[in-house]
C-alpha cells in the first residue's frame, strides 16, 4: 500500500538542470556548474496568485485601520497587482554556488539575485573584483 505520490529529486513544479557557465574576471575564466531551477507554469500561477492573494488580504483588513487605510488599501492593492506580475515573470531561479574566484584566486560562494538571467555581472565577496557569469 504506497501512497505513491513524491517525484523524488525535484521539487513540485521546478525543474532542475545544470548550466555550464564561465567566470570571468580581465580574460581569465574559470568553469563553474550552475544548477537552475525551471519553474513549471503552473508553479508560477500557484506563486503569483498566492502573492496577489496575500497582499490583497492584507487589504482587506487594512480598510479597518482608520486613517492608515487611505495609504495602505490602494498600496497593497496595487502591491499585489506588481507582485503577481513580478513573480508570474520570473521563470527560472539560479541556485547560489562556490567556485574559484578567477581574480584573486580565493573560493568563494556566490548568490545570485532572482529572476538573474546570463551573462551576468557579479562581485567577489572576497576581494570585489567585478566579474562576469557567462553560458558556455
Ligand atoms: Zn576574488
Amino acid at each position: 500500500m504506497g501512497r505513491g505520490a513524491g517525484t523524488g529529486g525535484t521539487m513540485r513544479g521546478e525543474e532542475e538542470s545544470r548550466v555550464p557557465a564561465l567566470l570571468y574576471a580581465r580574460g581569465e575564466g574559470t568553469p563553474v556548474d550552475l544548477r537552475i531551477h525551471q519553474h513549471s507554469r503552473g508553479h508560477r500561477i500557484r506563486r503569483a496568485v498566492a502573492g496577489l492573494g496575500l497582499l490583497w488580504l492584507m487589504a482587506a483588513v487594512a480598510v479597518f485601520i482608520p486613517i492608515a487605510h487611505l495609504i495602505l488599501v490602494p498600496g497593497l492593492f496595487f502591491g499585489g497587482i506588481g507582485l503577481f506580475i513580478v513573480r508570474w515573470r520570473r521563470r527560472n531561479r539560479f541556485e547560489a554556488f562556490e567556485a574559484t574566484c578567477p581574480a584573486c584566486g580565493a573560493r568563494a560562494s556566490f548568490d545570485l539575485a532572482e529572476g538573474a538571467e546570463l551573462p551576468l555581472r557579479i562581485h567577489c565577496p572576497c576581494c570585489d573584483a567585478a566579474l562576469t557569469l557567462k553560458s558556455r
